[in-house]
């Protein structure tokens, strides 16, 4: 195993020619907010009917678990629940988990390009610093078959800030 090329692109992760998108889920993972909703919006309601029928209990903060992608362009959304440190979720190893666990279910489907979001980064509200140094260092570190993994920044600030982490 090697270790996946890390790039940032700006846009909307739903647009993303990719085999899996990852989904900034929460841990019931029915949809929600931010890009969860959004990725639900376009996938349709083969995405909620998949997360209902493959994770009756949700799943648990640092998780990851797939579903199809429904009619997005990806054929999976890799969810992970991030930890919501606005609610006083603080402990930075279960985000770094996001992105190694969301590793690890991309390598068992066999996906080459894996779009990310900047997961608790919004309405988790991580410090964007810090959630940008999370994703960059277990995206770069973590051993894996995956080829690129692409971190969807959304908005010019956010990009510039990934591209100079990078
Ligand atoms: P969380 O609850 O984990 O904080 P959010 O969806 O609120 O998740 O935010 C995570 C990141 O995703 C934020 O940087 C937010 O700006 C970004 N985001 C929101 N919508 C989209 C989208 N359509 N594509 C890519 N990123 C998005």
């Amino acid at each position: 195993m090697g270790n996946a090329r890390v790039i940032v692109v700006e846009g909307d992760i739903t647009r993303q020619q990719v085999d899996a998108v990852v989904n900034a889920a929460n841990r019931g993972m029915r949809g929600g907010g931010g890009v969860d909703g959004a990725i639900h919006r376009a996938g349709g309601p083969a995405v909620l009917e998949d997360c209902v029928r493959r994770f009756p209990h949700g799943l648990g903060t640092g998780q990851a678990g797939w579903t199809t992608a429904g009619d997005l362009a990806a054929q999976w959304v890799i969810h992970v629940v991030g930890p919501n440190f606005g609610a006083g979720e603080r402990d930075r190893s279960l985000l770094v988990s996001c992105y190694a666990n969301a590793l690890a279910v991309a390598d068992e489907l066999g996906a080459g390009t894996v779009a990310f979001p900047l997961v608790s980064a919004g309405i988790y509200a991580w410090p964007l610093d810090d959630a940008i140094a999370a994703a960059v260092e277990t995206l770069r570190a973590t051993p894996t078959e995956v080829e690129e993994a692409r971190i969807v920044a959304f908005g010019r600030p956010t990009y510039d800030a990934i591209a100079a982490a990078l």
